[in-house]
């Protein structure tokens, strides 16, 4: 077989709006019912093979507390191991198979997703993770079509870089799956996030122990079987939702243990790190280690910063998706002439937000996503509500009666350090300081160094000088950095990924910098006439 054989250019799939009389809305609103009244019953899946261990957990709603979407059966050591064993077989054959037909299969999972799997996918994510159409919709279908279709043109740029070659050589790099498996451990937050990081090594070949997050065992489980529904083999990705520490040192003690793809909180990445370097002496090679973690994402205002689009930035960055985005706006710095143009609009604006259940299309902001999220949450905004360093201005009312709802809640800190200025918090509670108009640098200087993250992050400036000196000081402060724009809604293809100090190795989930973390270059030279003699010819006689 002969052929250069290029994938399909890849463009972003374009976003549904699910506006009243669309097509879209009426087949989402039918997902949405078959998935909230069907009673489903997830196994962990190991070579391609149903495994119902009988230690099942409910799935519920975190906006219903009477809505149970099913049961999920928990995997375990055992099982872990079961599934590495099998993963390590399947990926033998995977790994030989033409880089166009492992290729195939995911573009074609992007174009399943596009059609007759968007509707489910998107409302398992809504019932799971309680999300609004339009955050679904950006997540569970776009970004998830994006990954495959981006990833298979980014792995074939990757495949395309080739060494030099002298006369009478020929030199050649191939780009070889990792060998062993690749462990991946994904978060609730994002329904993309799952398919990505047991996705994209797959795609070049690794075989993939994925461990989805106990809160996302719905949406995870449609995930892996409109891969199966593509194509892709039985084993190459085991689904093992489960005890996150068995599962963890199963995988992690293994000589085979060969990457971690993870996102999540800083606290487990560092954790698990911690365990790679105990245990670096037992394995066969060097294990990748790509994590994507925590943030706390600022805006911060130059006196210049048109108000309007201040004020949209922090309602849209902060409070979507209830702020339990990694990449969602929790502290903001305005300087005192904008605060008094924009300070009432914005209370009013965030306490005019709606909130409920998603499966109402009006509704803006849903509820978090566990117990433990909202007591963690509700106790920032109390704490905040008794200090003398903070007032709340909007929102600070809360109820679990139902579901964990928390209203989107604006605090103003007295003090640049006061907590809710500094830890992430991963709610809908937005953190606002004023400074003085005159403090400019000084207030950089402050945002640069208030948290030990550094993910994402925006400035609004009208005043090109501003905006250059932010560019500058905050150089390290964020890996995804706005200009006039809210820190949150990357897109794949456009603007990768990942941030760097606690918030992660900033590989850039979407990009090609990603995808060669799964990859091991072999060098090959060949000599095409090769000598045939020891001496050099300076030896020879004068
Ligand atoms: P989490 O850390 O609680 O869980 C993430 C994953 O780690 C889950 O699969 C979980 O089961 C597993 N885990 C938990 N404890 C473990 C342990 N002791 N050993 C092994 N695995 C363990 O995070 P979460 O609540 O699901 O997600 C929210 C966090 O993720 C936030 O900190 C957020 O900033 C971060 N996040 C970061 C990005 C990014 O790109 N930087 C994206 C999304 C989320």
């Amino acid at each position: 077989m002969s052929g250069t054989i290029r994938v399909p250019p890849a463009v972003n799939e374009p976003v549904h709006s699910y506006a009243p009389g669309t097509p879209e809305r009426a087949e989402l609103k039918a997902a949405l019912r078959a998935i909230a009244d069907q009673d489903a019953d997830i196994p962990v899946i190991i070579g391609g093979e149903e495994i119902r261990t009988g230690r099942t957990h409910p799935i519920r709603a975190p906006h219903d507390h009477g809505l149970r979407l099913g049961v999920w059966h928990e995997a375990g050591a055992e099982e872990a191991r079961r599934a590495i064993a099998n993963t390590l077989e399947a990926r033998r054959e995977w790994a030989s198979w033409p880089w166009e037909d492992r290729a195939a299969v995911f573009l074609r999972a992007a174009e399943l997703l596009s059609t007759s799997w968007r509707s489910t996918l998107n409302a398992a994510t809504m019932l799971n993770q309680s999300k609004n159409a339009f955050q679904a919709e950006i997540d569970s279908a776009c970004e998830i079509i994006d990954f495959f279709r981006f990833g298979v043109q980014f792995a074939q740029g990757i495949f395309d870089h080739q060494p030099v070659s002298e006369k009478g050589v020929w030199n050649r790099i191939e780009y070889r799956p990792l060998e062993g498996f690749v462990y991946a451990v994904s978060p609730f937050n994002f329904t993309a996030i799952g398919a990505n990081l047991a996705g994209t090594p797959a795609m070049v070949g690794c075989g993939v122990l994925w461990k989805p997050s106990k809160h996302a065992v719905l949406s995870g489980y449609y995930t892996y079987r409109l891969l199966e529904e593509a194509g892709l083999p039985p084993g190459v990705i085991n689904f093992v939702p489960g005890d996150p520490v068995a599962i963890t040192a199963a995988a992690m003690d293994h000589p085979d243990f060969a990457g971690l793809h993870f996102t999540g909180s800083t606290s487990v990445f560092q954790s698990l790190w911690t365990t790679v370097g105990r245990n670096i002496a037992r394995y066969r090679t060097y294990p990748r280690l790509v994590g994507e973690t925590g943030g706390k994402d600022f805006i911060v205002a130059h006196p210049s910063a048109d108000p309007a689009a201040l004020r949209t930035a922090i309602v849209r960055g902060s409070f979507e998706y209830q702020g339990q985005k990694c990449s969602a706006a929790s502290r903001a710095y305005i300087p005192a002439s904008v605060w008094r143009e924009i300070g009432d609009d914005l209370v009013d604006e965030t306490d005019a937000l709606a909130m409920g259940d998603p499966m109402d299309f009006r509704n803006f902001v849903n509820a978090v996503i566990d117990e433990g999220g909202f007591d963690s949450i509700t106790g920032y905004i109390d704490r905040a509500a008794a200090s003398p360093d903070a007032e709340v201005i909007a929102g600070g009312r809360y109820s679990a009666a139902d579901g964990f709802f928390i209203r989107p809640t604006l605090v103003r800190a007295k003090r640049p350090d006061h907590e809710t200025m500094c830890d992430e918090i991963f709610g809908p509670v937005m953190s606002v300081h004023v400074y003085p108009d005159n403090a400019w640098s000084e207030t950089l200087d402050v945002v640069d160094s208030t948290s030990p993250y550094a993910l994402t992050g925006a400035v609004f400036s009208q005043e090109r000088a501003g905006l250059r000196e932010a560019l500058d000081r905050l150089r390290n402060a964020a890996g995804n950095f706005y200009v006039n724009d809210k820190p949150t809604g990357a897109v794949v293809g456009q603007q990768p990924f990942g941030g760097a100090r606690a918030s992660g190795t900033n590989d850039k989930a979407g990009s090609a910098y990603n995808i060669m973390r799964w990859l091991s270059p072999r060098t090959i030279k060949e000599n095409l006439v090769p000598p045939r003699s020891v001496a050099y010819p300076f030896m020879g006689e004068e």
